[in-house]
């Protein structure tokens, strides 16, 4: 999983390290300080337990190196304090050989090593590989934690993009980018149902282009795909926020005017119809394309009535038979056959 802790480079990882070294006598303090400068850089100094707290309480530390007996609040007391701030510093103690009661005492404080006074240069080199050994492992389990972490997070991420983006393709008509049929299926019951809900009035167009086989025939499929995304952006464009179009069938499409009464929706209608007149589709050196639209228009007054979607679409694709049997680029409302 990770690299095996070199013995031979233990320098260059204990030097990053941070240790609080805690000995009253002086004698001591400087030829133990000495010896551990050859592995710590960064050594703070206490000469006693309540200085050691002090310290430890002011700043962070991956070591602790403490002797035992001392004045003040000696080397147990002081672990025992630091003990209840963090329990998991590692804490070395140096002691005398014959200091054996105390140095029971501090085994039942969970100290991590030991130091015989005196102490030599290849006893402290065993002692501290032996700590620094764990705190390498710890670091690096903690790092591969954090980075199958940040990692998990990223792959989560990537999958609620692709998921949204699978969504959308399901949703959507790769032609003309607006929502397909399916999508109809799932939404305009609901959004029929919250108009009942809220007693409001709704309005569906079912709108066809005329004679399009015409169009396709005579300028191409590829033409015919031109004028299908031309309809399509006018119809994203001029419906609201709340508005839903739907490219029902081949060149027959769906709107659902939410909130929205008869004379509304005429009125979409009719600047539909008249913006769609307005249209022109260049074919370089060929000809203009030019087209008109039929639109089938149905209401559900939801405050009285109870119709489902079925019965809209319905009405409206009624309408629409008539505005093209009325001859083509008309509007018919359903409940009153009035054609514009
Ligand atoms: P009407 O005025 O009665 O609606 O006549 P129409 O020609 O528009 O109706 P018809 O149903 O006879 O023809 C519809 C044509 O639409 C036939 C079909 O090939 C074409 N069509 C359907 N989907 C597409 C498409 O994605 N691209 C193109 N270019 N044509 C399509
Ligand atoms: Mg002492
Ligand atoms: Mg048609
Ligand atoms: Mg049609």
């Amino acid at each position: 999983m990770f690299d095996k802790f070199d013995i031979d480079k233990l320098v260059n990882f204990t030097k990053t390290l941070k240790v609080l070294f805690v000995e009253d006598n002086e004698e001591a303090r400087v030829a133990i300080l000495a010896l551990l400068s050859n592995f710590f850089d960064d050594i703070a100094v206490a000469k006693d337990g309540k200085e050691g707290i002090s310290l430890f309480k002011a700043d962070s530390f991956d070591i602790i190196i403490s002797d035992i007996r001392m004045p003040n609040t000696n080397g147990l007391e002081m672990i025992e304090q630091i003990r209840q701030i963090n329990n998991s510093v590692p804490v070395i103690i140096s002691t005398a050989h014959k200091e054996t009661d105390l140095l029971l005492e501090s085994i039942k404080l969970g100290v991590n090593g030991y130091l015989l006074k005196p102490i030599n240069f290849k006893q402290l080199k065993q002692v501290i590989k032996q700590i620094c050994e764990k705190i390498y492992y710890k670091r690096k389990a903690k790092q591969y934690e954090e980075n199958l972490e940040k990692l998990v997070n990223e792959r989560t991420q990537e999958l609620e993009i692709a998921k949204s983006k699978l969504v959308e393709m399901a949703n959507k008509d790769p032609l003309t980018n607006l929502y397909n049929r399916r999508y109809f299926n799932d939404v305009a019951d609901t959004l029929l149902s919250m108009a009942h809900r809220q007693q409001q009035e709704f309005s569906i167009f079912m709108l066809d282009i005329d004679r399009f086989k015409l169009i396709n025939d005579t300028y191409g499929h590829n033409a015919g795909d031109v004028v299908l995304k031309k309809l399509s952006n006018l119809l994203t464009t001029s419906i609201r926020q709340s508005d839903v179009a739907i490219r029902f069938g081949g060149e027959e499409f769906v709107v659902l005017l939410p909130n929205t009464n008869i004379d509304g929706a005429v009125l979409i209608a009719k600047k539909l119809k008249e913006a769609i007149e307005n249209i022109e589709i260049k074919i370089p050196n060929i000809d203009i394309i030019k087209f008109t639209v039929s639109i089938g228009i149905s209401q559900c007054d939801c405050s009285k009535n109870a119709e489902v979607i079925d019965d809209l679409v319905h009405k409206a694709d009624e309408a629409l038979y008539e505005a093209k049997r009325a001859g083509r680029n008309k509007i018919v409302i359903y409940s009153t056959q009035t054609i514009v």
